[in-house]
Parts: C-alpha cells; sequence; structure tokens
C-alpha cells in the first residue's frame, strides 16, 4: 500500500538561498524535538531565487538529503518548489515533493459565466447567512456579492488544477504535497473570500494541504509586521476557522492548514498566531527564506577579516544599485532610503556596530531595518562575487551555523510552536 505524502501538523520552510546551511537549519528543528515538539523542515527555493544563484532544484534536495543523513534526522522533512507555475514547475518534478502553486498573478482574470453561475448554483450555503464555528458574529453575503468574489478567483483556481494535474500526472498521486498560494498581490483576502476560494479548489478536485493567502497588513521581507495587530489576529483567528469548516464541508485533506510566506522576523504576530492555532488545535506552515542568508551575512561579519570586509563590500554594491534590486520586491519591502548609512561610513565600522544594525534584535538601539531589509535583498550581489562567496563562507562556517540555528529556534521556531 503506497504512503501519500502528508504535511505534518507543524512545519517550518526554510528557504536557503546558497543550500550551504541546511545542516545549522535543520539543527533548529531538532532542538525543538528536544524540547517535545515536532516541527518539519521544508527547503523551500523559489525559481526566481534559483534564477539568481544560478542553481538546479536538485542541489536544493542533495543539501536536504545530506543535512538529514549527517544529523540522523528520523522525522519527515520536504523540498518545495516555491511559486512555481506550468512554465516553470518541470526541473522541479523530479528533486521536489511540496509544490506551492501559485497563480496571485490570474486573480482577477475574467473567468466565463457559466463557470460562475455552476459555482453559485453548486454552493447554496455561502449565499444569506453563513455561521462558522468559532468565528463571531457571522458572514451575510448576497448572490451577487458571492458572484463577484467568485469572478475574482475562479480563473486562478482553474489555472491551480491544471498545474496540479500535471505535476499528478508526473509524480503520481499522493506523492507529493500541494500548497496554492495567493500572496504576491496587492490586496488582501478577507475570510469569505478565503472560504469562497477553499470551495472552488476542493470543486476542482485539488487536494491541497497548505493554503497561502494574502493576509491584512505589510509582511516586509526580514523585518517585522507592520499593521493593525488587532485587525490581523481576527482574520488570523477566523482563517483557522474557516479552514477547519472547509475540510468538513467541502472534504478538503483533514491536515489542511495556512501557509504564512515572508513568514521570517513577524515577531509581533507570533503569540497572536499560536493563540489562535491552539484555540482550534490547528497546525500552520511558517515559509522563510532570506533571514537565514542574513544570518550567513552576520556570520560572516562577526568572523572578521575577509569575511567583513566581504560583507562591507555587499552592502556597497547593493546600496549603488539599490533601485534595480528593490524593483522586482515593491510589495515586500519598504526602505526609507534616508535612513540607509551611507557605504563610507559603513565602511568605517566595526564589526561588532555591523553586526548590531543588521540583526534583528529591535531591543538594540543599533538596529537598522532598512539597513537589514537593503542586503535582505542584495543576495544577487553575493551570487555574483560566486567562488568567492562560497569560500568566505565556508572559512567562517561556524560563526555561520550558530547564528542560522538560533535564529530559527530562539526568534521563530520557538515563539510560534513551542511559547516563549
Ligand atoms: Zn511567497
Amino acid at each position: 500500500m503506497a504512503h501519500s505524502v502528508s504535511l505534518s501538523k507543524y512545519s517550518v520552510g526554510v528557504g536557503d538561498r546558497f543550500a550551504q546551511e541546511a545542516k545549522a537549519q535543520l539543527r533548529a528543528c531538532i532542538l525543538a524535538a528536544d524540547a517535545g515538539i515536532t516541527v518539519t523542515p521544508v527547503w523551500n527555493k523559489s525559481n526566481r531565487e534559483h534564477m539568481i544563484i544560478g542553481s538546479e532544484p536538485q542541489s536544493a534536495r542533495a543539501a536536504a538529503d545530506k543535512a538529514v543523513r549527517e544529523l540522523a534526522w528520523k522525522h519527515d522533512y520536504h523540498v518545495d518548489a516555491d511559486h512555481i507555475n506550468l512554465k516553470t514547475v518541470q526541473r522541479f518534478i523530479e528533486p521536489c515533493d511540496f509544490f506551492t502553486i501559485d497563480v496571485a498573478d490570474l486573480i482577477g482574470q475574467p473567468a466565463e459565466e457559466t463557470a460562475i453561475r455552476t459555482f453559485i448554483e453548486k454552493h447554496p450555503e455561502l449565499v444569506g447567512t453563513l455561521t462558522i464555528p468559532g468565528v463571531d458574529g457571522s458572514f451575510k453575503s448576497t448572490r451577487e456579492e458571492v458572484s463577484q468574489i467568485a469572478r475574482q478567483y475562479v480563473a486562478a483556481v482553474h489555472e491551480a488544477g491544471r498545474i496540479y494535474r500535471h505535476i499528478e500526472h508526473e509524480k503520481g498521486k499522493g506523492n507529493f504535497i500541494a500548497e496554492v498560494s495567493m500572496d504576491e498581490t496587492n490586496s488582501p483576502q478577507t475570510p469569505l473570500e478565503l472560504l469562497i476560494i477553499l470551495a472552488a479548489i476542493a470543486d476542482d478536485g485539488i487536494p491541497i494541504q497548505t493554503i497561502a493567502p494574502k493576509f491584512t497588513g505589510r509582511f516586509n521581507k526580514g523585518v517585522d509586521y507592520e499593521g493593525n495587530l488587532d485587525q490581523f489576529t481576527r482574520e488570523f483567528s477566523a482563517d483557522v476557522a474557516v479552514l477547519a469548516f472547509a475540510v468538513k464541508q467541502y472534504g478538503l485533506p483533514a491536515n489542511l492548514k495556512l501557509s504564512v510566506h515572508s513568514g521570517s522576523d513577524k515577531f509581533s504576530i507570533y503569540r497572536p498566531m499560536r493563540e489562535a492555532l491552539q484555540k482550534f488545535g490547528a497546525g500552520v506552515h511558517l515559509k522563510t527564506a532570506g533571514t537565514t542568508w542574513l544570518e550567513e551575512l552576520i556570520g560572516l561579519a562577526e568572523a572578521g577579516g575577509e569575511g567583513f570586509e566581504a560583507s562591507k563590500e555587499i552592502y556597497s554594491e547593493a546600496y549603488a544599485h539599490r533601485d534595480e534590486l528593490c524593483g522586482p520586491y515593491i510589495s515586500v519591502i519598504a526602505i526609507d532610503p534616508i535612513r540607509l548609512p551611507q557605504p563610507a561610513e559603513v565602511e568605517a565600522w566595526s564589526s561588532r556596530q555591523f553586526v548590531s544594525a543588521l540583526r534583528h534584535d529591535p531591543s538594540n538601539a543599533e538596529y537598522n531595518s532598512d539597513f537589514r531589509q537593503l542586503l535582505h535583498i542584495g543576495f544577487k550581489v553575493a551570487a555574483k562575487m560566486g567562488a568567492r562567496y562560497l569560500n568566505l563562507i565556508s572559512e567562517a562556517k561556524e560563526t555561520i551555523a550558530k547564528n542560522v540555528t538560533e535564529n530559527l529556534f530562539e526568534r521563530h521556531i520557538k515563539p510560534l510552536f513551542i511559547g516563549a
């Protein structure tokens, strides 16, 4: 009897730009296991990252397998083809067992009116007053409102279905985890919209185990959440309730859970998230990526010598090319150029000053979130250094590994999954 690949309750996406930190990342999951909580590591890497670095998806699989073997990790782990579409999925098929199907670009694309009518007729429960266990108050919507929402998302869901079936055809049913992501878009989805999307996904027969909506507020890369905390908490909790409802109502996989993208460094929402998860006995997938690359840079600066020189050089290059680096990330960064130190000033910094400005420690007066965000997207500069960068991080391996593990465990896994 074939065993279906199934994602456990708690999981953490551990993106690793240069595929050198898998062991240090896995150590964070070992610390969690030692504390009695199993957190499944998922090595995620998008096609965009592979293009910038010049790497192949197979390298992420190889690094993950090696770390698991060397540290004798006995639990599950996965390799995620992050943000793929029909054009980019092919080279991920073999090495990956987790696919994040990104259809954000199709939100709002016109759908056939017959598809909308069929959807509405199939789902009378969505029209009128809908009470969801665990959500205060009820959703009230007219047929026209539900049609309006369906019109926004039906084309995107159909595309997700096409991508899902392509992967299923290649890999075989049950041999991979499917996620649908709609986070890289401009407007957040309300809990009612999420429910309608889930109904459409179930109609299309996509057995998703995770879904990544866009939440309210800003999820800027590598820095804390910005937005209305009360509203986020209410919406997140309602989203968790909506998922539980959709599993029962539409027969979606029982382990369906939310996936939070750009999820690293969102210190102020981990506690409300954990409370909502506990209230419903729900799980979550927290996707992180660039936070590990920044720890690589911190370790490099902390090691001193040539590594520290290279970190300053990376900043100065990133500063010179800041506009072109920011371009593709405009919806997920917010850099105030006035707060960026001049490269000449950084040149004169001590290693300690550089680390203080970069490390995400809000209690440190020298911490600079603008400096941090620019370096977050500055991995392209390190990629261009090629072998020189890889040699330097290999020399600073121990200092880097300590920072990578500590960041992932103390600042992410502990507050979200274990409770500080
Ligand atoms: Zn994402």
